[in-house]
């Protein structure tokens, strides 16, 4: 708090990124990193473009980069925005097409940053809340309201809402924004990128930082409308250029050109995904179908708190959330077999004994 910052910072209770902990082989778990990494050629490109280029400023449309995800999802040019990560994406967006002096809808368990964004920008939040088993139930974000956004598949539950749902929130909202966040849609999700062409109100945000393995180079991008991206360069032309820089373009871009590592690594993660579940669920946990790089599981026996803090000492870190209707969870994402292997060891040495 201080009585030179603006009355909105002094409201606003940052967002807390998953924790860091210098420890040898720690398996992070997390931050819903990928274990596999990025193609071999983004680590090229990102090398070779690590010269003397790096003395120039980067390309102000980011084109390359921009094509290259225009052409993977068979979009124009004009329908995509390019951003430091889909977090800053997002900002952009709460400031360029939410802010509408009435209330933002989103559930009451998702993206923690969404009530971050709203008090930073002085918007108002209503949340909706899941039903009984954790999923969205469109009808409740009718009525009058700035926009709507919904993590699908949401994160931390995993769960995914069928296309046919967002088909119909889109109707329920057709002169405001619905924000769709697929930051994890690779993983068993349906995008919703292929009703971008009925719906001009749609606007969908994705990331290079989960099924790309790029977490490290920051890049993230919207697709929608030209309007609607028009509206987002709005807020960007206040710095005059996309603000990708060169390595992180050259990265991301030579990413898109490698299909087969995205769908090699991808089909792993989801098969480590399902093994973890079924281990997970004969140790007597509960876990969430998941759509998503992590599962979200609570167990019966034992405080979720108390077993984050158990595997924390073995060296292990998960994520867990000290907030209504979510605080017997953990969230753990899926790394290779053998940090699975670790974490599952782990946890029956903790639920070995009665709490
Ligand atoms: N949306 C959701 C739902 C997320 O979980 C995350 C990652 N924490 C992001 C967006 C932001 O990802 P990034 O900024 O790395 O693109």
């Amino acid at each position: 708090m201080s009585r030179f910052w603006s009355p909105l910072l002094n409201q606003l209770t940052p967002y807390v990124p998953g924790e860091q902990l210098a420890v040898p082989h720690l398996v992070k778990l997390n931050t819903n990193e990928n274990p596999y990494g990025p193609s071999p050629r983004a680590l090229q490109a990102i090398a070779d473009a690590a010269g003397d280029a790096l003395r120039l400023y980067p390309d102000p449309h980011a084109t390359a980069l921009r094509t290259a995800i225009a052409q993977r999802h068979d979009l124009a040019l004009s329908q995509v925005f390019v951003g430091n990560g889909s977090d800053e994406v997002l900002a952009h967006v709460f400031q360029a097409l939410l802010n509408h002096g009435q209330p933002v809808l989103f559930p009451d368990v998702s993206y923690s940053f969404y009530p971050v964004y709203c008090k930073l920008y002085g918007i108002q939040a209503r949340t909706v809340p899941l039903n009984e088993r954790f999923e969205i139930e469109v009808a409740g974000y009718g009525g009058a309201c700035g926009g709507v956004i919904i993590a699908n598949p949401n994160a931390p539950t995993g769960l995914a809402l069928p296309l046919a749902d967002i088909e119909r929130l889109l109707q329920l909202q057709p002169d405001r924004v619905v924000v769709i966040d697929e930051a994890y849609v690779d993983f068993g999700g349906e995008s919703a990128v292929r009703l971008l062409g009925r719906h001009p109100n749609l606007l969908v945000v994705q990331t290079m930082s989960k099924s790309r393995g790029l977490a490290g180079l920051r890049v993230g991008y919207a697709m929608g409308s030209a309007e609607l991206v028009q509206g987002l360069e709005r807020v960007k032309e206040s710095f005059n250029s996309y603000p990708v820089d060169r390595l992180a373009m050259a990265g991301a871009t030579a990413s898109f050109a490698d299909e087969a590592w995205f769908e090699h690594t991808r089909q792993a993660v989801m098969r480590t995904r399902s093994a973890l579940s079924t281990s997970l669920r004969e140790l007597g946990f509960e876990v969430l179908p998941s759509s998503t790089n992590f599962v979200f599981a609570r167990h019966p026996g034992f405080d979720a708190g108390w077993l984050a803090q158990g595997l924390k000492q073995r060296a292990i870190l998960v994520r867990h959330f000290r907030l209504p209707r979510i605080e017997q969870f953990l969230r753990i994402t899926v790394g290779t077999d053998e940090d699975c292997a670790a974490l599952l060891a782990a946890l029956r040495d903790l639920t070995a004994t009665p709490a």
